[in-house]
């Protein structure tokens, strides 16, 4: 039972040396080290070429190095090929830390602080106590989840958005586009964390962020196709919206001279919001290619239907 990797060297180095360790019964190789494609049962990689694909003739499961699946061409995976999204503690750690903390420099108003420090004024700006904040996550997932659990002791008002109906404490849940007003309409800032999808590209529109308050601000940690680049900047130039922080764009990096780089209402971040944390990763991988073994459900299973 053959593992081939295909991505970072570092951290294939870190989980050469776990793999060994604590699953010596599968064989950890690179491309440089792979003997017959024909052998290789699974694959760990970002975005393995099509050339690739096609040597792997044996390949029965593609492990995302990485939570989300919309860097992978589904249209060009064998479709006996199962393909699964990395969970693992490090990106639920990562992305509840990044987005906690960008809630409370929004919440806190940091980013007109910023301004008005370029401006040298000291302008207090009236506090809103958290419960008077309503915040909305879009996408009740793995980090959607982690996410709303972490901001529940700020004592914000909660909402969240999905596809399909969930329930969670102190949390207001609205699903599908019958309930998306709603809830729009109940987010002073808007956290995106949807995975990247036909239905989803773009859904940061102008249609969509028009609909929340006058002064909301946006978080997007999900994927650069979700946001229309022109409309955020004229909903901002409007003053319809009061912000952004922005760790994902499209493409990436950002472009010299994007209006981005200068827009004082504008944060960035370069994707930085959570990475695989390559020992956790190791972990939750072997127990996957564990469960496959023994024909039991992986965690992480894409739907090629849903596209996430
Ligand atoms: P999950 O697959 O666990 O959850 C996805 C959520 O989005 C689900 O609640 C799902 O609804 C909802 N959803 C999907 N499609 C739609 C739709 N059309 N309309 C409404 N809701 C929809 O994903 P994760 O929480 O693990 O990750 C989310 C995304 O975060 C990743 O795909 C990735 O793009 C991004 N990410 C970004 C990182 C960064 O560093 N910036 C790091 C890690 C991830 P339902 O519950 O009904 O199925």
């Amino acid at each position: 039972m053959t593992l081939l990797y295909t991505s970072d060297p570092e951290r294939g180095r870190i989980w050469r040396e776990i793999f060994a360790a604590e699953a010596p019964g599968i064989g950890f190789v690179t491309p440089e080290e792979m003997g017959h494609p024909a052998t290789i049962r699974y694959l760990a990689a970002w975005d393995p070429s099509a050339d690739l694909l096609s040597q792997l003739t044996g390949l029965e499961v593609l492990f995302s190095v990485g939570a989300g699946v919309d860097q992978f061409d589904m249209s060009k995976l064998p479709s006996h090929v199962r393909l699964v999204r990395m969970i693992e503690p490090g990106i639920t750690e990562g992305m509840v830390e990044y987005v906690c903390g960008a809630v409370l420099a929004l919440h806190r108003n940091f980013i007109d602080y910023r301004i008005a420090q370029r401006e040298h004024r000291w302008e207090p700006i009236d506090l809103v106590p958290a419960a008077a904040r309503r915040i909305g996550v879009m996408g009740l997932g793995q980090l959607g989840q982690a996410v709303l659990k972490a901001l529940r002791p700020f004592s914000f008002s909660l909402s969240a958005w999905s596809r399909s109906h969930h329930q969670l404490e102190g949390v207001s849940c609205h699903a599908g586009e019958a309930e998306m007003s709603t809830f729009l309409q109940s987010c002073d800032i808007l956290i995106c964390l949807v995975p990247l999808t036909i239905e989803t590209r773009g859904i940061l529109c102008r249609d969509t962020l028009s609909r929340l308050p006058r002064g909301a601000a946006l978080i997007n940690v999900g994927r650069g196709g979700h946001l229309v680049e022109q409309d955020l900047l004229s909903l901002l130039d409007e003053a319809h919206l009061s912000a952004a922080i922005l760790d994902v764009t499209d493409p990436e990096p950002l472009p010299k001279g994007h209006p981005f780089w200068d827009h004082p209402r504008i944060m960035l971040t370069p994707h930085i919001a959570s990475v695989t944390r390559a020992d956790t990763a190791a972990r939750a991988l072997i127990a996957n290619i564990r469960r496959h073994e023994a024909g039991e459900p992986m965690e992480g299973e894409v739907s090629r239907k849903r596209g996430y």
